[in-house]
Protein backbone atom coordinates (compact mmCIF):
# COMPACT_ATOMS: atom_id res chain seq x y z
CA UNK A 1 0.00 0.00 0.00
CA UNK A 2 1.59 3.40 -0.86
CA UNK A 3 2.12 6.12 1.78
CA UNK A 4 -0.73 8.20 3.25
CA UNK A 5 0.27 11.35 2.05
CA UNK A 6 -1.44 15.07 4.60
CA UNK A 7 -0.85 18.49 3.49
CA UNK A 8 -0.50 20.67 6.13
CA UNK A 9 -0.56 24.53 5.37
CA UNK A 10 -0.06 26.10 8.49
CA UNK A 11 2.05 29.41 9.00
CA UNK A 12 3.37 29.23 12.27
CA UNK A 13 6.87 27.19 11.71
CA UNK A 14 6.42 25.65 15.27
CA UNK A 15 3.23 24.29 14.79
CA UNK A 16 4.20 23.08 11.64
CA UNK A 17 7.45 21.31 12.53
CA UNK A 18 5.56 19.51 15.67
CA UNK A 19 2.89 18.97 13.06
CA UNK A 20 5.90 17.38 10.29
CA UNK A 21 7.70 15.45 12.80
CA UNK A 22 4.68 14.11 14.54
CA UNK A 23 3.09 13.03 11.25
CA UNK A 24 6.16 11.72 9.94
CA UNK A 25 6.88 9.68 13.25
CA UNK A 26 3.17 7.71 12.32
CA UNK A 27 4.19 7.22 8.88
CA UNK A 28 2.37 9.63 7.09
CA UNK A 29 4.10 10.91 4.34
CA UNK A 30 3.71 15.15 5.18
CA UNK A 31 4.06 18.04 2.45
CA UNK A 32 3.78 21.78 3.86
CA UNK A 33 3.29 25.07 2.64
CA UNK A 34 3.20 28.17 4.35
CA UNK A 35 0.76 30.20 3.18
CA UNK A 36 -2.34 30.05 1.88
CA UNK A 37 -1.90 30.08 -2.18
CA UNK A 38 1.13 27.71 -1.90
CA UNK A 39 -1.40 25.47 -0.01
CA UNK A 40 -4.04 25.47 -2.41
CA UNK A 41 -1.73 24.89 -5.63
CA UNK A 42 -0.10 21.98 -3.59
CA UNK A 43 -3.40 20.70 -2.92
CA UNK A 44 -4.47 20.78 -6.70
CA UNK A 45 -1.67 19.87 -8.18
CA UNK A 46 -0.50 16.77 -6.02
CA UNK A 47 -3.88 15.63 -4.50
CA UNK A 48 -3.23 14.46 -0.54
CA UNK A 49 -5.24 11.85 1.52
CA UNK A 50 -6.01 14.70 3.84
CA UNK A 51 -5.45 17.91 4.77
CA UNK A 52 -4.59 20.27 8.18
CA UNK A 53 -5.63 23.68 7.64
CA UNK A 54 -4.78 26.29 9.40
CA UNK A 55 -7.51 29.73 9.34
CA UNK A 56 -5.43 32.57 9.87
CA UNK A 57 -2.83 32.30 6.97
CA UNK A 58 -0.78 34.90 4.75
CA UNK A 59 -2.04 35.37 1.61
CA UNK A 60 -5.38 33.67 1.60
CA UNK A 61 -7.30 32.51 4.95
CA UNK A 62 -8.00 29.12 5.44
CA UNK A 63 -11.42 29.25 4.85
CA UNK A 64 -10.78 31.06 0.99
CA UNK A 65 -8.48 28.07 0.63
CA UNK A 66 -11.05 25.41 1.35
CA UNK A 67 -13.93 26.89 -0.71
CA UNK A 68 -11.86 27.15 -3.86
CA UNK A 69 -10.38 23.80 -3.32
CA UNK A 70 -13.86 22.30 -2.91
CA UNK A 71 -14.47 23.26 -6.05
CA UNK A 72 -12.31 20.87 -7.81
CA UNK A 73 -11.95 18.59 -5.47
CA UNK A 74 -14.90 17.76 -2.78
CA UNK A 75 -13.44 14.46 -1.33
CA UNK A 76 -10.25 14.95 0.28
CA UNK A 77 -11.13 15.01 3.83
CA UNK A 78 -10.14 18.69 5.30
CA UNK A 79 -9.42 19.08 9.20
CA UNK A 80 -9.42 22.97 10.19
CA UNK A 81 -7.15 24.11 12.87
CA UNK A 82 -8.02 27.54 14.48
CA UNK A 83 -6.87 29.62 17.35
CA UNK A 84 -10.65 30.68 18.42
CA UNK A 85 -13.40 28.89 18.97
CA UNK A 86 -16.47 30.20 18.40
CA UNK A 87 -19.87 28.46 17.27
CA UNK A 88 -19.56 31.27 14.15
CA UNK A 89 -16.15 30.04 13.21
CA UNK A 90 -17.05 26.75 13.20
CA UNK A 91 -20.14 27.46 11.11
CA UNK A 92 -17.18 29.19 9.26
CA UNK A 93 -15.47 26.61 8.32
CA UNK A 94 -18.41 24.24 7.88
CA UNK A 95 -19.78 25.94 5.24
CA UNK A 96 -16.18 26.42 3.58
CA UNK A 97 -15.88 23.04 3.28
CA UNK A 98 -13.75 21.50 5.81
CA UNK A 99 -14.70 18.20 7.46
CA UNK A 100 -13.52 18.72 10.82
CA UNK A 101 -12.28 21.25 13.58
CA UNK A 102 -9.64 21.14 15.82
CA UNK A 103 -8.96 24.46 18.13
CA UNK A 104 -4.90 25.13 19.14
CA UNK A 105 -3.42 24.69 21.40
CA UNK A 106 -4.19 20.89 20.79
CA UNK A 107 -2.67 17.69 21.61
CA UNK A 108 -1.19 15.74 19.46
CA UNK A 109 -2.82 12.13 20.25
CA UNK A 110 -6.41 14.38 19.53
CA UNK A 111 -5.26 15.31 16.13
CA UNK A 112 -3.95 11.91 15.64
CA UNK A 113 -7.38 10.35 16.52
CA UNK A 114 -9.22 13.47 13.95
CA UNK A 115 -6.86 12.28 11.64
CA UNK A 116 -7.65 8.60 11.69
CA UNK A 117 -11.18 9.21 12.09
CA UNK A 118 -11.61 11.11 8.92
CA UNK A 119 -9.06 8.90 6.65
CA UNK A 120 -11.49 5.77 7.74
CA UNK A 121 -14.22 7.98 6.89
CA UNK A 122 -13.15 8.78 3.33
CA UNK A 123 -11.77 4.99 2.74
CA UNK A 124 -15.24 3.95 0.80
CA UNK A 125 -15.20 6.55 -1.56
CA UNK A 126 -11.77 5.21 -3.29
CA UNK A 127 -12.38 2.80 -5.79
CA UNK A 128 -10.99 -0.56 -4.91
CA UNK A 129 -10.16 -4.20 -6.72
CA UNK A 130 -10.84 -6.87 -4.55
CA UNK A 131 -8.76 -10.20 -6.13
CA UNK A 132 -8.71 -14.04 -5.14
CA UNK A 133 -6.76 -16.55 -7.42
CA UNK A 134 -7.64 -15.10 -10.91
CA UNK A 135 -10.81 -13.48 -9.93
CA UNK A 136 -11.19 -9.80 -9.19
CA UNK A 137 -13.61 -7.61 -8.44
CA UNK A 138 -13.59 -3.71 -8.88
CA UNK A 139 -15.95 -1.75 -6.27
CA UNK A 140 -15.65 1.17 -8.13
CA UNK A 141 -17.20 -0.29 -11.81
CA UNK A 142 -19.27 -3.16 -10.11
CA UNK A 143 -17.69 -5.21 -12.71
CA UNK A 144 -16.37 -8.73 -12.28
CA UNK A 145 -13.19 -10.13 -14.13
CA UNK A 146 -12.10 -13.83 -14.73
CA UNK A 147 -8.37 -14.09 -16.00
CA UNK A 148 -9.24 -11.80 -19.22
CA UNK A 149 -12.78 -11.78 -19.13
CA UNK A 150 -14.89 -9.11 -17.95
CA UNK A 151 -18.33 -9.73 -16.98
CA UNK A 152 -21.37 -7.31 -15.34
CA UNK A 153 -23.35 -7.99 -12.46
CA UNK A 154 -26.52 -7.20 -11.52
CA UNK A 155 -27.01 -5.05 -7.77
CA UNK A 156 -27.49 -8.42 -5.55
CA UNK A 157 -25.04 -10.69 -7.79
CA UNK A 158 -22.26 -7.66 -6.96
CA UNK A 159 -23.42 -7.88 -3.35
CA UNK A 160 -23.22 -11.38 -3.15
CA UNK A 161 -19.50 -11.41 -5.39
CA UNK A 162 -18.57 -8.61 -2.62
CA UNK A 163 -19.35 -10.64 0.32
CA UNK A 164 -17.06 -14.04 -1.13
CA UNK A 165 -14.24 -11.53 -2.06
CA UNK A 166 -14.54 -10.09 1.54
CA UNK A 167 -14.37 -13.14 3.59
CA UNK A 168 -12.16 -15.60 1.17
CA UNK A 169 -11.70 -19.18 2.19
CA UNK A 170 -14.40 -18.34 5.04
CA UNK A 171 -17.55 -20.57 5.10
CA UNK A 172 -20.22 -18.10 4.63
CA UNK A 173 -23.37 -19.66 6.40
CA UNK A 174 -26.94 -19.68 4.17
CA UNK A 175 -27.87 -17.29 7.48
CA UNK A 176 -24.92 -14.82 6.96
CA UNK A 177 -25.43 -14.11 3.49
CA UNK A 178 -29.06 -13.73 4.04
CA UNK A 179 -28.43 -11.04 6.80
CA UNK A 180 -25.78 -9.44 4.79
CA UNK A 181 -27.25 -9.12 0.97
CA UNK A 182 -31.16 -9.59 1.56
CA UNK A 183 -32.92 -8.39 4.12
CA UNK A 184 -33.13 -10.06 7.66
CA UNK A 185 -36.97 -11.20 6.94
CA UNK A 186 -37.04 -12.44 3.56
CA UNK A 187 -38.09 -16.37 3.90
CA UNK A 188 -34.71 -18.39 4.88
CA UNK A 189 -36.55 -21.40 3.03
CA UNK A 190 -36.10 -19.73 0.06
CA UNK A 191 -33.79 -21.16 -2.63
CA UNK A 192 -32.53 -17.80 -3.46
CA UNK A 193 -28.85 -17.95 -2.62
CA UNK A 194 -28.85 -21.29 -4.52
CA UNK A 195 -30.01 -19.07 -7.74
CA UNK A 196 -27.71 -16.28 -7.25
CA UNK A 197 -24.63 -18.63 -6.56
CA UNK A 198 -25.56 -19.84 -9.69
CA UNK A 199 -25.69 -17.00 -11.25
CA UNK A 200 -22.30 -16.06 -10.24
CA UNK A 201 -20.72 -19.67 -11.05
CA UNK A 202 -22.23 -19.05 -14.71
CA UNK A 203 -20.05 -15.84 -14.98
CA UNK A 204 -17.11 -16.53 -13.30
CA UNK A 205 -16.86 -20.24 -14.81
CA UNK A 206 -16.56 -19.51 -18.62
CA UNK A 207 -14.53 -21.97 -21.02
CA UNK A 208 -14.55 -24.72 -18.45
CA UNK A 209 -12.14 -22.31 -15.71
CA UNK A 210 -12.37 -24.14 -12.32
CA UNK A 211 -14.24 -23.70 -9.64
CA UNK A 212 -13.94 -20.89 -6.80
CA UNK A 213 -17.70 -20.91 -5.09
CA UNK A 214 -17.78 -24.34 -3.37
CA UNK A 215 -20.89 -25.44 -1.66
CA UNK A 216 -20.44 -26.82 2.09
CA UNK A 217 -23.07 -29.38 1.83
CA UNK A 218 -25.96 -28.46 4.93
CA UNK A 219 -24.21 -25.12 5.48
CA UNK A 220 -23.59 -22.65 3.27
CA UNK A 221 -20.91 -21.48 0.59
CA UNK A 222 -16.90 -20.35 0.82
CA UNK A 223 -15.28 -18.89 -1.96
CA UNK A 224 -11.62 -21.62 -2.40
CA UNK A 225 -9.62 -22.17 -4.71
CA UNK A 226 -8.48 -25.82 -3.97
CA UNK A 227 -11.25 -28.34 -5.18
CA UNK A 228 -13.81 -29.50 -2.85
CA UNK A 229 -13.10 -31.76 -0.18
CA1 LIG B 1 -1.79 30.97 11.40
Amino acid sequence: MSQTKILVIEDEERIRQFLQRGLGFEGFRVDVAEDGPTGLKLARDNPPDLILLDVMLPGMDGLEVCERLRSVNDEVPVLMLTAKESIEDRVKGFDAGADDYLVKPFAFDELLARVRALLRRAQPKKPKVFRFADLELDTGTRQGKRGEVTFDLTAKEYELLELFMDHPRQVLTRQVIFDRVWDYDFGGESNIIEVYVRYLRQKTEVDDMPRLIHTVRGIGYVLRDEPTQ
